[in-house]
């Protein structure tokens, strides 16, 4: 018997791509204005663009294929596209150098951050936290993980967003400001990495409002896709 008051949730996990197995997910954390046209888009100055993370629960991940109901509080979502990292090997401060943060990769996915940006412009005005617009019932649809085992660590490849077959983002991931062993480490300076984590890293320029009845898919070339439709 244990001593619960009542049943844990179970956990949150993602699939794994050829694999019956899932990725249990333990935190999301995602990299912030991590792409020069999209850091301009936002009112970010990228020369002196920070490394910085906002983080999801857990419970946010919504499988490839979902179809979500429009969240709550907001009329202005946006999807927007990431390149995710899935932490197989855990560490913290000097354990994770830059050298070597790759080692800790279990592997990659396409991922959305959904955004309410309505609520996160207003909160970002009134200059307090906006995690609300970004943490939210659903807020992270990832499609499947690919081991870095068989598609090794991609550095560049398209990656795009598009809404019922018209392309709004489109860029590549070698255009990201910080690249993924730089993230790894900075994040482990200030937070202990765990097997289970997923690592967002950021959106290129072009996000965009979706309604009721879009269907947004996006993928990152060499890695994979994810789709919803909002309803
Ligand atoms: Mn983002």
């Amino acid at each position: 018997m244990s001593d619960y008051l009542f049943p844990p949730s179970p956990p949150a996990s993602v699939a794994v791509a050829g694999s019956t197995q899932r990725f249990p997910v333990r935190r999301i954390y995602c990299a912030g204005q991590n792409y020069v046209a999209h850091a301009l888009e936002m009112g970010g100055d990228p020369s002196k663009q920070e490394l910085f993370f906002f983080d999801k629960p857990a419970d946010a991940v919504v499988a490839d294929g979902a179809r979500l109901p429009m969240p709550p509080a907001t009329d202005h979502l946006s999807p927007e596209i990431e390149l995710a990292v899935a932490i197989g090997e855990g560490g913290s401060g000097s354990a994770i150098a830059k050298e070597t943060a790759l080692a800790h990769v279990f592997g990659y996915a396409a991922a959305f951050d959904l955004t309410r940006r309505d609520m996160q412009a207003r909160l970002k005005k009134m200059g307090v936290a906006y995690d609300l617009a970004k943490a939210f019932d659903r807020s992270c649809p990832v499609g499947a993980i690919r081991p870095a085992a068989e598609i090794g660590h991609p550095r560049k490849g398209r990656i795009w967003l598009a809404v019922n077959g018209e392309v709004r983002q489109d860029s590549n991931i070698d255009d990201l400001i910080y690249d993924v062993p730089t993230i790894i480490a900075g994040l482990s300076a200030m937070v202990e990495l765990k097997p289970g984590d997923l690592i967002l890293t950021g959106t290129p320029a072009g996000v965009s409002r979706v309604v009721k009845g879009d269907r947004v898919e996006g993928g990152i070339e060499g890695v994979g896709t994810v789709t919803i439709t909002v309803l």
